[in-house]
């Protein structure tokens, strides 16, 4: 189907750091749920670019609003007001509770800006001193320094020390870790509402629901990693709106920019004094382009009801994976919300994965035992009969765990 060999002699010369191992595929055009290669197979997107391409690929919408500003302005500095910044804040802010928001270019760097924050307005705000983040096992937060110190998997630490002080990591639903690990240094507790890189894990209501009581109770400040499972990947606009939680702080990026890179910090408005002119910053952060791509999807997401529309087709996704992968027995568990779906192994799924791409459909891994599925939002019930009819007869074919 594809000529591998070519593949890999392209990636032996390649003058790229060897930081991805690469599937031998070059896509080269991308439309709806399609995507298409340099050899003009097509594929079935159950993968979205890893929860990015939320719309589709080159949704009408977004892209016309691209085209629009790319005739008209691309950067100035933010000494200036920037009209679309200021629209695309007021969107994020009339559709949460947030109040203020802080325009970056990635995930990584929105929760950069999340700890700065936490840390800022307890030592400048408060007086008090705290620096401490609590995260949790199996979490991902980023690869910046920072970040990656928040994360709480090992495997993305080796190497890079020495790190940064001041953080704590504890199992995930450890309530008791939980008690122990917060002292008068806590300055927050950082989280994801589906640990999405670590497999696919929701996070247990109540658990949710304590750490925003304890939160309230200490004055710790809640930062939810939405970047990931925002922008309507899990069924509501943002994860923690399943829950009846209103975190302190939440960050987006992934979905935020159609595929455009962008990331956001949005908080409360008590916290805003905190971030006060020259504090923090980002030269790329919230340029008329990328704030132009924003404004256009969020009112794309909002007019296409995409997160309605991802709670219903998650619901029919994973009924349909739970009848027709039934009593298979490498498969133990279907998982997950709206349409951030993991399928649970036995064992490796680097060969489902692979297979997947040989049957034409994409899909990713999230851990080494979890094949995660992230359909674009819009996807049809069609495109998602032929996903799960490419996936039954892969696992058919993958009786045993090897
Ligand atoms: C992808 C991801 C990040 C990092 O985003 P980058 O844009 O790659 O820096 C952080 N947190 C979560 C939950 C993510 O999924």
């Amino acid at each position: 189907m594809m000529s591998d060999m070519n593949k890999v002699a392209e990636t032996a010369s390649s003058s790229l750091f060897p930081t991805y191992a690469r599937y031998p595929i070059a896509l080269v055009k991308g439309e709806g749920s399609w995507l298409w290669d340099d050899q003009g197979n097509k594929y079935l997107d159950f993968m979205c670019g890893l929860a990015v391409t939320n719309l589709g690929h080159a949704p009408k919408q977004v892209k016309e609003a691209l085209v629009k500003q790319l005739d008209e302005l691309w950067h100035v500095s933010n000494l200036f007001h920037i009209p679309n910044q200021e629209a695309a804040a007021k969107l994020l802010t009339d559709n949460s509770h947030a109040d203020a928001v802080f325009f970056c270019s990635t995930g990584a760097e929105a929760n950069e800006a999340a700890i700065k924050l936490a840390r800022r307005y307890h030592q400048k705000v408060k007086g008090n001193g705290r620096n401490e983040i609590i995260t949790f096992a199996q979490s991902f937060h980023g690869r910046t320094l920072a970040t990656l110190t928040a994360t709480g998997q090992e495997k993305v630490k080796e190497g890079f020390g020495p790190l940064p002080e001041g953080f704590k990591y504890i199992p995930l639903h450890d309530y008791d870790a939980l008690e122990a690990a917060i002292t008068d240094k806590t300055a927050a507790i950082m989280i994801e509402m589906i640990q999405a890189e670590g497999g696919v894990i929701p996070v247990e209501p109540e658990f949710v629901q304590h750490l925003a009581k304890v939160c309230k109770e200490r004055g710790l400040l809640l930062i939810v990693d939405e970047i990931q499972t925002g922008m309507g990947r899990t069924g509501k606009l943002f994860g923690f709106q399943h829950y009846g939680i209103e975190p302190d702080i939440f960050t987006l990026a992934k979905g935020l920019g159609s595929g455009f890179p962008v990331g956001a910090m949005l908080a409360k408005g008590e916290l805003a004094e905190a971030f006060n002119a020259g504090s923090h910053g980002s030269t790329f952060g919230g340029t008329p382009i990328a704030t132009a791509v924003v404004k256009a999807t969020i009112e794309t997401l909002l007019e296409e009801k995409a997160a309605e529309r991802a709670a219903e087709t998650g619901e029919y996704l994973m009924n349909q994976l739970r009848e027709k992968l039934a009593g298979n027995p490498f498969v133990q568990e279907i998982r997950g919300k709206g349409l951030m779906v993991g399928i649970v192994c036995g064992g490796p799924v680097a060969h489902i994965i692979a297979e997947g791409q040989k049957r034409g459909l994409l899909v990713v891994s999230a851990g080494p035992n979890v094949v995660r599925l992230l359909p674009s939002l819009l996807i049809s019930r069609e495109e998602v009969d032929l996903g799960v009819s490419i996936l039954t007869s892969i696992f058919a074919d993958q009786t045993a765990p090897v």
